[in-house]
């Protein structure tokens, strides 16, 4: 079964539409041609492996970078071969030949097709041989489809001690978002018609499956927080499934959906979203440190954001609170002060899916649940 499933995402990873996508995402692709290019010092003489290289992008800048050898692995046999043919068209495929005796090296791009997990038998490439390990491993909420696995195994399979990763950080936020985050007010007036019982079925669908949407910064209503970091240098397999507490308190600086009694603000919070940000940090992109961003607040990605939403949404407040001190925590009559979660991620039974689960608790001026 995980055969199956295996080669359905590789097979997936076969039709050219996909590496458009990615290639076109230019918050992404100029990130990875950023830190590979502008930290010279780390890349040129560099043996370079590419875990899952696609068209060979990432490895056609590392050989740009000065790379004395890149390693290109990729399990897509279709991608393989494509990519083996553009290191050749831009003379970049390694290639060994014999000339008058003497053994030479042309290019610099090795491609080599596979699973990483299963290199086993690439007899020429060295076990902890590698200086920098370069990877896009990166899923819909950071951990969708699971890759981050392969790129630990080629860490601890190929890469040098004290070899450098890149991207080094992941890190994933959260924060919640307001009426504008979901798409009740697109259905509210249609041309003037309202079509409001559309946007009410989409968000109780969206309750039950977490979806994967554009959510505009200007609809974001609490600080954000940091839900989980990964540095990839140190972390262990189980670290990808984690469970988080996070306390959401409004952000007093978003324009409110709501303004009510004259000196207390509410804003609604119908559900939360998730973002993550990789980090090609100082540790090894000394000359040129670069952030890979997939934030609500900065341009969008084809990753998107991961939006789950709420049954019913919490009202928050400040400042002076209405209500008899009965009402429900988190009602207009009770609006809540912030927001208690704890969110837990875990590979799914279904080998490269996830598992989301969030518990909430609206808390109240008076600390009560
Ligand atoms: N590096 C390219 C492609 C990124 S998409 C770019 O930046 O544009 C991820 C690629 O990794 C896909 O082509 C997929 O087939 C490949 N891949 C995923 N898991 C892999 C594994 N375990 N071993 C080898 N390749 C893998």
């Amino acid at each position: 079964e995980v055969k199956d499933i295996n080669k359905n995402y590789f097979t997936s990873y076969s039709s050219f539409g996909i590496h458009k996508e990615m290639i076109s995402d230019k918050v992404r692709t100029d990130a990875y041609r950023r830190a590979i290019l502008e930290n010279p010092s780390l890349l040129s003489g560099a043996v370079v492996m590419d875990v899952g290289c696609g068209t060979g992008i990432l490895s056609l800048f590392a050989a740009q970078a000065g790379a004395s050898k890149v390693i290109a692995v990729e399990a897509s046999h279709k991608m393989a071969s494509v990519a083996t043919q553009i290191a050749k068209d831009n003379g970049l495929l390694w290639s060994e030949s014999s000339n008058e005796g003497k053994h030479q090296c042309t290019g610099k791009i090795e491609v080599v097709r596979g699973m990483v997990e299963e290199l086993e038998n690439a007899e020429h490439i060295e076990p902890h041989s590698v200086d920098v390990l370069l990877s896009e491993w990166m899923g819909y909420c950071l951990l969708y489809e699971s890759m981050l696995s392969s790129v630990l195994y080629a860490r601890d399979k190929w890469l040098k001690p004290g070899g450098a990763i890149l991207p080094d950080t992941a890190t994933m936020f959260v924060a919640g978002f307001g009426r504008g985050g979901t798409s009740l007010p697109f259905w509210d007036d249609v041309y003037g018609f309202n079509m409001s019982c559309i946007g009410k079925e989409v968000v109780e669908n969206a309750a039950r499956l977490p979806l994967v949407d554009i959510v505009d910064g200007c609809d974001v209503v609490t600080k954000a927080q940091v839900l989980q970091t990964f540095d990839l240098v140190t972390m262990k397999y189980q670290e990808m499934d984690f469970t988080a507490k996070v306390d959401l308190e409004p952000n007093w600086d978003t324009p409110s959906d709501l303004q009510t009694e004259l000196n207390s603000k509410m804003i609604r919070c119908h559900g939360v979203v998730l973002w993550f940000e990789t980090g090609f940090t100082k540790r090894f992109c000394s000359e040129m440190p670069t952030i890979l961003s997939t934030s609500p607040y900065t341009p969008k990605t084809h990753w998107s954001q991961t939006i789950l939403t709420f049954k019913e949404p919490i009202a928050m407040a400040l400042g002076k609170q209405v209500g008899d001190g009965t009402a429900v925590v988190g009602s207009d009559a009770c609006p809540a002060v912030r927001i208690q979660s704890r969110i837990s991620i875990v590979r799914g039974a279904q080998h490269r899916s996830i598992d989301i689960s969030m518990e909430l608790s609206a808390i109240g001026p008076d600390g009560r649940k």
